[in-house]
Formats: C-alpha cells, sequence, structure tokens
C-alpha cells in the first residue's frame, strides 16, 4: 500500500493524512505463523519537516497468532499508534556528521514520490505483539505425552489400569495430590 507524497516533497511543514485498509501478507516469524484476515485500519499523518518526514499512524485491527501453548490459532486485536521518520533514499545532503542512522530502525527510506506502509507497518506491528502469546490466559496446552489438546478435553496419560470413567473425579484427584506433593518435594 503506497502513499503518493507528490506536493508534500516539495514543500515544508507540508502535511498529507491517509486514511487506508491494509492488507498485510501472511508472515512467520519466530517461527510461528502470523496471519491478517482482514485488512487493518491505518489513518495517520505525514508531515513534512525538511529533511524528513514526520509520519504518526495509528492501527486497528486483528491478528492471528498461534498460541505458544496448545499451538492453536487465536485472534488478537491490535489497537496501537507509532511515530517514525521516512527519508527519501537519495537525500543526498545528508553527510557522514548526520545523527540519522538508516540502520537503525529510526528511520525508513523511500524512493521516488511514494512510501510503501506495508513495510513499516508490518515492522510496527512486530514490536506490538505480546512475547508470551496466549491464545487465554489459563490456557491448559497440549499434554505432553499424548498431545491431547486439554483445553478442549482431558486424557487419560496419567491414568493407569483403571478404564473405568465413573471414576473420573476420583482419578482427578488423585492427578491433584499427585501434583501436590511433587511440588512440594522440589
Ligand atoms: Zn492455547
Ligand atoms: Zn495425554
Amino acid at each position: 500500500m503506497k502513499i503518493h507524497l507528490e506536493g508534500l516533497l516539495q514543500e515544508k511543514d507540508a502535511n498529507r493524512s491517509f486514511d487506508v485498509s491494509l492488507k498485510l501478507p501472511d508472515l512467520t516469524w519466530q517461527e510461528e505463523p502470523i496471519s491478517f484476515i482482514k485488512p487493518l485500519s491505518v489513518s495517520g499523518l505525514i508531515v513534512n519537516r525538511g529533511d524528513v518526514l514526520d509520519l504518526n499512524a495509528d492501527v486497528k485491527g486483528n491478528v492471528s497468532l498461534q498460541c505458544g501453548s496448545c499451538l492453536e490459532s487465536y485472534e488478537q486485536p491490535l489497537d496501537f499508534s507509532f511515530d517514525t521518520r521516512l527519508m527519501k533514499s537519495s537525500v543526498e545532503s545528508i553527510s557522514d556528521e548526520s545523527d540519522w542512522d538508516e540502520d537503525s530502525g529510526d528511520v525508513f527510506l523511500f524512493e521516488g514520490n511514494n512510501v510503501d506502509l506495508t513495510q513499516i507497518v508490518k515492522e510496527f506491528i512486530l514490536l506490538e505483539l505480546p512475547m508470551l502469546r496466549r491464545c487465554k490466559e489459563d490456557c491448559k496446552g497440549l499434554c505432553s505425552d499424548c498431545g491431547t489438546n486439554l483445553n478442549h478435553r482431558t486424557c487419560k496419560c496419567f491414568h493407569t489400569e483403571d478404564d473405568d470413567s465413573d471414576h473420573v473425579d476420583e482419578r482427578l484427584k488423585v492427578l491433584k495430590d499427585f501434583f501436590t506433593t511433587e511440588s512440594e518435594e522440589v
């Protein structure tokens, strides 16, 4: 999604507001799938500050993430703002003494008269993602033995001989005691 900058680049202090629907491509980050089911709403303002353009934007929408515990995908709402700076990649007036560091992530470069919002928004979304991605706070995860998603059903991995399902409650109690005992020993 490109924003046209014609008319803005020539005039210091000129500004341009935008309000777009941005469809981001699905991606893999830290080996987990991240997908965008619906386009995100991105609105903001670009202001010409001379050597650089200031960009501030609000991002709203949903992102589909993978729960790190049960591995199922879940939707996480996004609603955040960011500020950054844009610089034309061919600006030659930027000397070596310049404070601008193109590699610092401080500044996004653009070419010609367009700036591509896709890459910029993507980078800020990655910064916004929770470190610990969980479908819900009390996600029970997967059974480490049989892989059953314990949010949906229980499995019988901790139960030995007795398969009589009438005794579930009693067996859960045994399980609870087992964990209590174990944690006290540690
Ligand atoms: Zn989960
Ligand atoms: Zn199991």
